[in-house]
């Protein structure tokens, strides 16, 4: 596995300020696997220099040309797919079939779109006597989380390079093998110089410094609540621009009359894609209460096919969650879930059968909660799933948007119309309809606390762009 000493700043790589390093470690058997420069803010200021020095040129360039950038950038992780699924089984512990699907295979997908959009969106419009200018922000600052490595960078970087913008990337501390695969692909697409630098370390050191940063004119983070709510409020003091890509608790609503076995088992493997550690993911399952009996026995057969297993596997559906304190966390949740009356369908707080090594949970299932339980109302980032009860279609909706969060949701229905007439009154940024498929192109972000702004296709790209009027 690669491992740079250095940070990648102003088109190379050179040594970290500080001495400090960052142990990466295999969640699937505990080893360390390499080791990364934990930044310092000099570091950081180092990397905002280059990039508000290349601002300029990069601005400058025609969208056409930065859009063939982009194509190349696709081309190089199209290229170096494999390596990039390898490095986020070995540091994040996905299974290696989704790794390559979705981990490695949707960025080339949507550094793709970005390329199209440079070249279709229009940068310039006419409104009655004036000229719209659309330009580029300025120097952004991304924080992005591990969950999924590669994606939030480049569901955030492909925008910005599409509008001009440069970039200062602070990837988490738990992928960051992952990160730096990405500024060697931007290397080999022959960005210009300060385009792209990355500069790998701690959240509260690097994070924040480059949050903080008078250079950086937009932040955009991924991540928890609670570190949202922090660089929210330094953006904020600042009078900078800030988008929050935050946590969810997405309720799945299965009105009466919908297909219940698809419904359910679509749900399951829902919670149980990525080891449940999805900002999206369909935590919380609400059925109607003459079916209930019925869904939870679907749904605690269905879990029993994912048995927890060695993610470099190809048979594995489900790996070990991230890290130690992600572990403990998810089987804190699972305890507490017991303390509070909810009653175990499958699944539970121990170590796996033959899983004690590694940072393994089982897939559980809880049926019997209720909405003031914590289970039903707290991002836990595991594969747990809380089947709730409802007597009818108002109370299925009150308990749907009964929550802090709008990220997803779904609803199943027996038919189209019925299913998209619930959607419309959930207070959430993205619903699929009867099993609806991810759309790379449509906007995705969070009403209420999951956050501030839109990721994906022209809405996307929109973040990165401000506007200028010359009236005539
Ligand atoms: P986090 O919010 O602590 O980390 C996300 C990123 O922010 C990382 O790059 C981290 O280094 C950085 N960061 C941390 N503190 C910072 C600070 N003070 N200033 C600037 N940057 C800072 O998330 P985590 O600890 O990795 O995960 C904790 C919980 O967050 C999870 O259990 C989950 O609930 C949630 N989470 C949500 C998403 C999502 O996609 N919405 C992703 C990851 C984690």
């Amino acid at each position: 596995m690669i491992a740079h000493d250095g940070m990648f700043i102003d088109g190379s790589w050179r040594p970290a300020a500080g001495g400090g390093t960052i142990e990466v470690v295999n969640p699937a058997d505990e080893q360390v696997i390499g080791t990364v420069p934990a930044g310092t803010a000099e570091d950081v200021d180092a990397a905002v220099r280059a990039a508000r020095a290349a601002l300029p040129g990069w601005a400058a360039t025609p969208p056409a040309r930065r859009a063939e950038y982009l194509t190349a950038l696709r081309d190089a992780l199209a290229a170096r797919q494999e390596e990039i699924a390898a490095t986020v089984v070995a540091e994040l512990g996905s299974p290696i079939g989704f790794a390559q699907r979705v981990h490695a295979g949707l960025p080339v997908a949507v550094a793709s779109s970005y390329a199209e959009l440079a070249l279709n969106h229009p940068f310039e419009e006419q409104i009655g006597t004036s000229t719209v200018l659309h330009e580029p922000v300025g120097v952004v600052g991304a924080i992005t989380p591990w969950n999924y490595p590669l994606h939030q960078i480049v569901a955030k970087v492909a925008p910005a390079f599409a509008a001009g913008c440069t970039v200062v990337l602070k990837p988490a501390e738990d992928t960051p093998l992952t990160a730096q695969l990405f500024a060697e692909c931007v290397a080999a697409a022959e960005l210009p110089a300060g385009v792209f630098n990355l500069v790998t370390g701690l959240g509260h050191v690097a994070g924040q410094a480059l949050a903080e940063h008078e250079g950086v004119d937009l932040v955009s983070f991924t991540g928890s609540t609670a570190v949202g709510r922090k660089i929210g409020a330094i953006a904020g003091g600042a009078v900078k621009r800030v988008a929050l890509e935050l946590g969810g608790k997405s309720a799945n609503v299965i009105l009466p009359g919908a297909d219940l076995e698809r419904a359910v088992r679509a749900n399951v493997a829902d919670v149980c894609r990525n080891a449940g550690q999805s900002c999206n993911a369909l935590t919380r399952m609400l059925v109607p209460a003459d079916r209930y009996d019925e869904a939870v026995a679907i749904a605690a057969e269905a879990v029993a096919e994912f048995v927890p297993g060695d993610p470099a596997d190809p048979a594995t559906r489900i790996g070990p969650v991230v890290n130690a304190a992600q572990r403990d966390r998810v089987r804190g949740y699972i305890r507490r879930g017991v303390e509070e009356g909810a009653r175990l369908a499958a699944g539970g707080p121990e170590a796996p059968e033959g899983r004690e090594k590694g940072y393994y949970v089982r897939p559980t299932v809880f049926a019997d909660v209720t909405p003031s339980m914590t289970i039903a109302r707290e991002e836990i980032f595991g594969p747990v799933l809380s089947v709730i009860r409802y007597e009818d279609e108002e109370e299925a909706l009150r308990i749907a948007n009964d929550s802090v969060y709008g990220l997803a949701g779904a609803v199943w229905a027996a038919d189209e119309d019925t299913a998209v007439a619930f959607a419309r009154r959930m207070e959430t940024g993205q619903v699929d309809i009867n099993g609806g498929r991810f759309n790379l192109l449509a906007p995705f972000g969070g009403y209420k606390q999951s956050g501030v702004g839109r990721e994906m296709g022209r809405h996307g790209l929109a973040e990165y762009l401000q506007t200028k009027s010359l009236q005539f």
